[in-house]
C-alpha cells in the first residue's frame, strides 16, 4: 500500500523542505516523490543535509512542470490544504484519508497522489479542483497552516497507521479488484471533451462560467468512475457532438400533424 503513495510538491521554495519532506517519507516507509516546478535547486547542501540520510529520495525523485504530468496515472489524488475554499470539496482529516487507502488499493492500478502546495500560497484553486478530494489537519484555526515537511510528516504517519492495521488483520479481507478505475490523466481528457461538447451545445458559456466545470468535476469525481464506464461517458460526448452538428429535421409544410384514426 505504501508503495502506492506518492507525495507530490508544487513550486517549493525552499530546498531545505525538500530534504525535510523526503526524511519524513523514507521514516514512514513512503519513496515516491514528485516535485512540480519547483522553484531553485533540488540537491544543495542544505537539502542533503535535512534529508539526514534520506538523499536518494531527492536523487530518485521525478521533475515535472505540471501537476497534470505529475499525477497523470493516479487513480486517486488528494491535495493537502490549510484553508477551506469557496466551492466546498471532499473534505478528509488525515486519519479519514489514511483509512480508505487499504480499499483504495485494492484495484490493480491504483495509485494515490498526496498533493501539497506552495509554502507562501499553498495550493490555487485550480490545482484543488483537480484532486478528488482535499485533506485538512485540524490546526488551531487561527495558525492553521504547519511547515510543509510537517504537515507532510502528520499526512504520512496516518497513512502509515492504517498499513500497520491492515497488516495486523486477518488475512482473506484484502484480495484485489479487476476493474480499471480512470486514471487523473482519463479524467482531464474527459473533462476537456465534456467541456467542449457543452460549450458547442451552448450549455456552458465560458465568458459566464459560474463554476460549472468546477461543479462536474467534484460530481464526476465523487463517482469514482472505472476505465469501462468513462469510456462510456465518452461516447455519449460523441454521439452528442454528432448529434449537435446534424441540422433537426424540417417540419413538413403541409400541416399534417399527427393523424387522428377516421372511423
Ligand atoms: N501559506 C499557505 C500554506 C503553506 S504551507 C496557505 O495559506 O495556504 C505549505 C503546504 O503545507 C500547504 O500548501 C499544504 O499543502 C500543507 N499544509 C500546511 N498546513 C496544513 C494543514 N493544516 N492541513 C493540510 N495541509 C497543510
Amino acid at each position: 500500500m505504501l508503495e502506492r503513495l506518492r507525495t507530490v510538491l508544487i513550486g517549493t521554495s525552499h530546498p531545505g523542505n525538500i530534504g525535510g519532506v523526503a526524511r519524513a517519507m523514507h521514516n514512514m516507509g513512503l519513496s515516491d516523490l514528485g516535485l512540480v516546478a519547483p522553484r531553485g535547486e533540488i540537491i544543495t547542501q542544505e537539502s542533503i543535509s535535512r534529508a539526514s540520510g534520506a538523499d536518494h529520495l531527492l536523487h530518485n525523485a521525478r521533475v515535472s512542470q505540471t501537476l497534470d504530468e505529475a499525477v497523470a496515472d493516479c487513480t486517486f489524488v488528494v491535495g493537502a490544504s490549510a484553508r477551506s475554499r469557496t466551492l466546498p470539496w471532499p473534505m478528509l482529516s488525515p486519519r479519514e484519508l489514511a483509512h480508505r487507502l487499504p480499499e483504495e488499493c485494492r484495484h490493480d492500478n491504483a495509485r494515490v497522489a498526496l498533493v501539497f502546495g506552495r509554502e507562501d500560497s499553498g495550493l490555487t484553486n485550480e490545482e484543488l479542483h483537480r484532486c478528488h478530494a482535499h485533506v485538512h489537519i485540524p490546526t488551531n484555526a487561527d495558525f492553521s497552516s504547519l511547515n510543509l515537511a510537517a504537515a507532510v510528516q502528520v499526512v504520512t504517519y496516518e497513512c502509515r497507521m492504517a498499513w500497520l492495521e491492515q497488516q495486523a488483520a486477518p488475512a482473506g479481507a484484502d484480495g484485489t479488484s479487476d476493474e480499471r478505475l480512470a486514471s487523473h490523466a482519463d479524467l482531464e481528457r474527459y473533462f476537456t471533451h465534456l467541456e467542449h461538447t457543452l460549450t458547442t451545445i451552448e450549455f456552458h458559456d465560458p465568458d459566464k462560467p459560474r463554476q460549472l466545470m468546477a461543479r462536474l468535476r467534484r460530481l464526476y469525481m465523487r463517482a469514482r468512475p472505472e476505465q469501462i464506464e468513462l469510456n462510456i461517458l465518452r461516447g455519449i460526448l460523441t454521439a452528442t457532438d454528432k448529434a449537435a452538428t446534424i441540422k433537426p429535421p424540417r417540419r413538413r409544410a403541409d400541416n399534417s400533424g399527427p393523424r387522428t384514426p377516421t372511423h
